[in-house]
């Protein structure tokens, strides 16, 4: 698998080290395998040691977070914060609260989030963080609770120019209001300490939508440019009906498309005549629902349980934006098969690496996590800028920022594919693209 001698020697390391963390390994190693042919042409970075400065997290914080419930039982869970690398900017990445949280999940969106955040062009580092505390079926007051009691702890780690959190799964406009609550009640400081906030205290218009436009901006630039195609008149499925899988459903439909089919973790629905997202939107943004109320609303659309079977359904582009390792190889090869022309990932590693492989292998326009969902926190870059010189740019002003940031990283990973050899290899495009300036930043900055 492993072309030089090197880069074996620091994944096995790795693997020593980590032998338990099977998400981070996989990040890891697909990372790795895919610097290769940039570390052959730089013998500095074995001299310096960047590769295994480069796997290993500047610091790693985990914590206990007690709180109440409200049957006055106290419950206990596990919050992390991973703060990757620094190179080139204050550590930025999104806090996650879903019970299958671990420090492989952390470690391995950490690792990413470095190599994503350099390829927005802005100067941010990498970190990453959450809990295992599970939102589903908590009260509103539980909520915040939580969310106090982690920020209680968290605070004292991050800092407007040391490490900026946004939100991940689990974390959306809600929680970042009562982390953003407490972190001020703590410090008594207004700044831009946490982004995605709500617009009356500091957000950026423009930052919800921003993962899921910038996937549908970075999508549409692709067919363009390599397949001389567009959005318009294609049929897409998205999985998820989160924050990413929704806004991507608007911009697809408003380029065209017809989305037919969405999904969250117990099922899918399937509608022929195209999902009306205001329905989704209501079960999901409103009500906090499931999204096999759907049906209720449109009998004409069929819900199917087991999420995993969307992959079935014929498309021309599939979006996914769910989770980590929901699309494998079998998947993948029911997609081709049934004639699918990109796969452009909101969610963070939703290809298995086999899977991602397979798309590359059969000239799918491929769009790797790290390069297509980065508008989230190129945005959440944008809000940064506004917070420092206090002022809030429109709407408009945002959206046109983000489109310039999704179709330059089009481009530079594209072309770094080019330049290797294979157009469709955008895994190492982009792999490579990012991991140029995040080296080419340690190595100036000496030892560390
Ligand atoms: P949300 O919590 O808003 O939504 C997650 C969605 O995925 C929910 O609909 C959830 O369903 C669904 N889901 C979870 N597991 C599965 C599964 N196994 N199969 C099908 N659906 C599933 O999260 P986000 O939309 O914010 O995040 C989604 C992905 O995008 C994550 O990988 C995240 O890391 C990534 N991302 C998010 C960014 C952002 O700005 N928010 C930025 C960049 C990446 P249910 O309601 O049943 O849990």
């Amino acid at each position: 698998m492993f072309q030089t001698e090197y880069v074996k020697r620091v994944y096995e390391d790795l693997q020593r080290k980590n032998a338990n963390e099977k998400e981070f390994l996989q990040a890891a190693l697909e990372i790795l395998v895919s610097l290769e042919p940039y570390v052959l042409k730089h013998p500095e970075l074995e001299q310096n040691k960047i590769l295994e400065r480069f796997v290993e997290p500047e610091r790693f914080v985990q914590f206990r977070v007690a709180w109440v419930d409200d049957h006055g039982e106290i419950q206990v869970n596990r919050g992390y914060r991973v703060q990757y690398n620094s190179s080139i900017g204050p550590y930025k990445g999104g806090l996650r609260f879903h019970p299958s949280v671990n420090a492989s999940i952390i470690k391995f969106l950490g690792l990413e989030q470095v190599l994503k955040n350099s390829l927005t062009s802005l100067p941010i580092g990498g970190g990453k963080g959450g809990s295992d505390f599970d939102p589903k079926g908590k009260s509103d007051h539980e909520i915040m609770s939580f969310c106090q009691a982690f920020m209680t702890e968290l605070y004292r780690h991050i800092g407007e120019d040391t490490d900026v959190p946004a939100g991940d799964i689990g974390v959306g406009g809600r929680e970042i209001g009562y982390l953003y609550g407490q972190y001020k009640r703590i410090q008594n400081k207004t700044v831009g300490v946490l982004t995605g906030k709500g617009i009356p205290f500091g957000g950026s218009l423009a930052r919800t939508e921003a993962t899921g436009y910038g996937l549908c901006y970075f999508t549409e630039e692709a067919l363009k440019v390599m397949k001389k195609d567009s959005f318009k008149g294609k049929t897409v499925i998205i999985s998820g009906s989160g924050n990413v899988a929704i806004y991507a459903c608007k911009k697809a439909t408003e380029l065209g498309a017809k989305v037919v089919a969405m999904s969250d973790s117990n099922g899918y629905v399937y509608d022929k005549d195209g999902i009306k997202l205001e329905v989704i939107q209501d079960i999901k943004e409103v009500r906090r629902g499931r999204i096999k109320e759907y049906i209720e609303k449109v009998p004409t659309a069929t819900y199917h349980d087991n999420s995993k079977g969307i992959w079935k359904i014929p498309c021309d582009i599939a979006l996914p934006c769910a989770t980590q390792n929901e699309l494998d190889l079998e998947d993948a090869k029911v997609l081709v098969q049934n004639g699918v022309i990109a796969v452009c990932e909101g969610a963070n590693m939703p290809s298995t690496l086999d899977a991602a492989k397979y798309f590359i292998e059969h000239k799918v326009v491929y769009g790797p996590a790290k390069a297509a969902n980065a508008g989230g926190v190129a945005t959440s870059g944008l809000e940064m800028c506004q917070n420092s010189a206090r002022l809030s740019w429109s709407f408009e002003e945002v959206d046109v920022k983000l489109k310039d940031i999704m179709i330059n990283i089009f481009h530079n990973t594209y072309n770094t594919a080019v330049g290797l050899g294979n157009p469709y290899d955008t895994l190492t495009g982009a792999n490579i693209a990012g991991f140029e300036k995040v080296s080419k930043a340690m190595l100036a900055l000496g030892v560390y």
